[in-house]
């Protein structure tokens, strides 16, 4: 019996692109990027949600840089960041004056490890072809990657005006959605040949084609991963807030990565006000670690709970355990190599928790209503412990950070 198991999509093969040392397409894994939300120009603010979205374990960071006080602040922020030991490949978000804030910035050009155009955005008419020259030429002087972003929302007038008119002179035409997706592909396609036209190295571009819509994106990263062998930075843009934000993006990067389309992904998720902005990088790690594509932290596996589960001990024991990985992730990818491969169970009831806890590293099976008051811990598969009492929780805690330590600590050796 052949095929049903094996993963049914290789990687599509790209020209690998480095983004400040970070590798984006050629084979590397797929890079986790987030962008920010706060004016460029505050430095203190920026340099404080960067220094955030990168412990959260974002590899490539994008901040707006939209007038002359934020193109300033860029190396600014670059130094800050590099005196809190933060070397995170910083990329340059430009709209309708990239080129001149790049001429009269050249220290914002060099701290930028990669620059973003969009080519709907970059001027009008006869200034279009030469701004977008304009940007293409300092990355080359300065050798730097360009992201090339075609996003619907700001999509070339002139193009999707042309195909459109194209279309209707056919015979039988396509639906206005169709000639949108193409204008889409096309944009981004073009402008990566006049970039290269002008010098810019295959090996420092990367393409983006963002629409809001999840069948459009599919629709259209399929066709653009068949036309061209750029590197692709997905996302859905517009995604929104909360579970429909990621929802829509992880459904859309879903089916498109499990094809083996995509380098780098961004989840634009829109925050609640005051929220997380680190959200994103989480729901992007999760995306990519929950379909086996990459490791970032440990998986705590939780069952959903049922009517066996009275109690909300098992809910609180979950979630004090997950929140207190994310809190150590930082310090344990350092202190711990490997700790990210850990599996942890916490499960609500005898029916599925001895088994799920073996599955595990280091698993809890809580008693469910009507149960024994006791909770037997499965190391390595084995039964290692029966925990009772009211300190179930903090005990099964210790046992998981004991765990680590023998396991990914200095103790290490002794047990493999
Ligand atoms: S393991 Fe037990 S508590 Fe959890 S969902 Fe299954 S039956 Fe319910």
């Amino acid at each position: 019996m052949t095929g049903y198991f094996s993963s049914p999509f290789p990687r599509r093969t790209s020209v690998g692109v480095s983004v400040g040392g970070v590798s984006v397409g050629g084979g590397a894994p797929v890079v986790v990027q987030s962008m920010t939300n706060t004016d460029t120009a505050d430095i203190d603010q920026t340099v404080a949600q960067v220094a955030a979205l990168h412990r959260a374990g974002s590899e490539i960071v994008r901040i707006t840089v939209d007038r002359d006080e934020s193109a300033a602040a860029v190396p600014r922020i670059h130094e800050r960041l590099l005196r809190l030991g933060i070397d995170v490949p910083l990329v340059g978000d430009f709209h309708y004056i990239g080129h001149k804030l790049l001429a009269d910035h050249p220290a914002c050009a060099e701290a930028l490890a990669k620059y973003r155009i969009n080519p709907g955005n970059v001027g009008f008419k006869d200034k279009k072809d030469r701004q977008f020259a304009a940007i293409v030429e300092m990355a080359i002087r300065h050798d730097k990657p360009v992201r090339i972003g075609v996003n619907w929302g700001s999509l070339d007038q002139e193009l999707l005006t042309r195909l459109m008119d194209q279309n209707q002179a056919q015979g039988s035409p396509l639906t206005a959605q169709e000639v949108t997706r193409e204008a889409i592909v096309q944009s981004a396609i073009l402008s990566a040949e006049m970039a290269e036209e002008i010098g810019l190295g295959r090996d420092k571009i990367i393409l983006s084609a963002k629409v809001s819509g999840v069948q459009d994106l599919i629709a259209v990263y399929t066709e653009l991963a068949t036309r061209c062998d750029h590197a692709l930075h997905l996302g859905l843009t517009e995604a929104g807030m909360g579970t429909k934000g990621i929802v829509a993006s992880s459904a859309a990067m879903g089916i498109l990565l499990q094809q083996g389309i995509g380098d780098t992904i961004r989840i634009s998720l829109t925050p609640e006000p005051n929220g997380d902005r680190t959200r994103e990088v989480q729901v992007s790690q999760e995306l990519l670690q929950t379909m086996g594509f990459r490791q970032f932290v440990p998986i705590v596996a939780a069952c959903p709970g049922c009517g066996r589960t009275t109690s909300t001990v098992f809910q609180e024991l979950a979630q004090g355990i997950q929140a207190d990985i994310r809190k150590n992730m930082p310090v344990w990818r350092e202190k711990y190599p490997g700790v990210e491969n850990l599996k942890v169970a916490v499960m609500g009831c005898i029916v599925n928790g001895p088994g799920e806890s073996k599955h595990a590293d280091i698993g809890i099976s809580l008693p469910g209503t009507g149960e024994t008051p006791t909770a037997p811990v499965f190391i390595d598969g084995k039964k290692a412990a029966t925990l009772r009492g009211p300190s179930i929780a903090q005990d099964f805690e210790k046992m998981v950070a004991d765990y680590i330590e023998q396991r990914y600590g200095h103790g290490k050796a002794a047990a493999e």
